[in-house]
């Protein structure tokens, strides 16, 4: 009898343990880690009224998450202030050494998720740097803002809290290095910024968004196509530098002095961010016979802001031993071309790397 009242009281304790546990577990909140770069997101301007005029990077990371209490209710965050710039500042050493730390987090059994908030400018490099380079599924979003904290209608909060909601989701996962701005949840190697200035709905992808996140709700649409972090040949812990990849903007009466100066530069690589489908003046035609028998590699790229760039479509690339892009714009094609560099110098072995990434 007493063998059987304890047995009762032990199954009580067990399933009223079991439902304390799994009330935990609804409540657990993810641990996301914001890592601070400056930009936008990190302005201030002198009045509520100055929506494009403004100082950026002043504000420190833990200020900008302070502003937003309610991200307190949808995760447990920590800020960390890696750098305080404009994201037109962002080079190669930067972002290796974001990347480093963005892959040092998230082998932490106590991360779940990172956000890392950055100006707009670049934003898309560095998210298609991270999409390739890291080793991990768990969520990377990286955000930014287009009016300053200080100003009549402030995107910053918004934005930052829909990342911090994304990178501790589980749905986010998986899905490569996203960068979540105005509502939407883009994939960071297909997002660009398509307005300098002002306008808050200045991202946008070739194939659209993946997905929207509107009030504590993610919806996606669509997944990435192309391989990213955990399925690359690229791993931010094996890359301590990147090569030096130029890029050389064409129009008419273009001439050779920018490919002179990157080939003494010491360029590995020129993006020739050519009109159309990346045509080449008939004076530079030479000049990038020239580039690529000193050994740098040529890069076709289009400044038209879409589209593919079709091999041996507007010059013969098997004869000249060139590369085209895919549908990378030129400052993709350079984030993926030095990575590319990293592996082989073989032309045939870059351009297959263009077109899978
Ligand atoms: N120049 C700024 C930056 O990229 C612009 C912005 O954040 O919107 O850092």
């Amino acid at each position: 009898m007493q063998h059987a009242k304890f047995k009762q009281l032990g199954a009580v304790m067990i399933i009223s343990a079991a439902f304390a546990f799994s009330a935990q577990a609804q409540d657990k909140k993810p641990n996301v880690v914001v890592i601070g770069t400056g930009g936008t997101i990190a302005g201030a301007g002198a009045s509520s009224v100055n929506t494009a005029a403004y100082q950026s990077a002043v504000v420190p990371v833990d200020k900008i998450i302070a502003a937003v209490p309610e991200i307190s209710k949808i995760a447990n965050v920590r800020g960390e202030q890696i750098f305080q710039i404009g994201s037109e500042s962002f080079n190669d050493e930067r972002l290796l050494k974001l990347g480093k730390r963005v892959s040092e987090l998230l082998k932490q059994s106590d991360v779940d998720g990172i956000v890392i908030t950055h100006g707009t400018d670049t934003i898309e490099e560095t998210a298609y740097f991270l999409n390739l380079v890291l080793k991990s599924e768990k969520p990377v979003v990286v955000v930014g803002s287009m009016r300053p904290g200080t100003a009549l209608g402030a995107d910053g909060a918004l934005n930052l809290y829909d990342a911090v909601l994304v990178a501790g989701s589980k749905e986010a996962a998986g899905k490569g290095t996203l960068v979540v701005m105005n509502d939407e949840i883009h994939s960071g190697r297909d997002v660009t910024k398509s307005n300098n200035s002002f306008k808050v709905e200045t991202f946008r992808s070739p194939y659209g968004p993946l997905g929207y996140v509107v009030e504590n709700k993610l919806m996606f649409y669509r997944l990435p196509a192309r391989p990213h972090t955990t399925q690359t040949e690229f791993d931010i812990d094996q890359i301590n530098s990147l090569p030096r990849v130029d890029i050389a903007y064409n129009y008419g009466n273009v001439s050779r002095a920018a490919y002179d100066a990157f080939v003494n530069a010491g360029a590995k690589a020129i993006i020739h961010d050519g009109t159309g489908n990346g045509s080449v003046a008939e004076q530079i035609v030479p000049v990038l016979q020239e580039v690529r028998s000193k050994g740098v590699q040529v890069i076709r790229a289009t400044r038209t802001g879409s589209g593919v760039v079709i091999r041996n479509g507007e010059q013969p690339d098997d004869k000249y031993d060139w590369v085209v892009t895919d549908d990378q714009n030129a400052q993709k094609a350079r984030i993926l071309a030095e990575l590319a560099l990293t592996k082989t110098n073989d032309t045939k072995e870059l351009q297959k790397i263009m077109w899978k990434y």
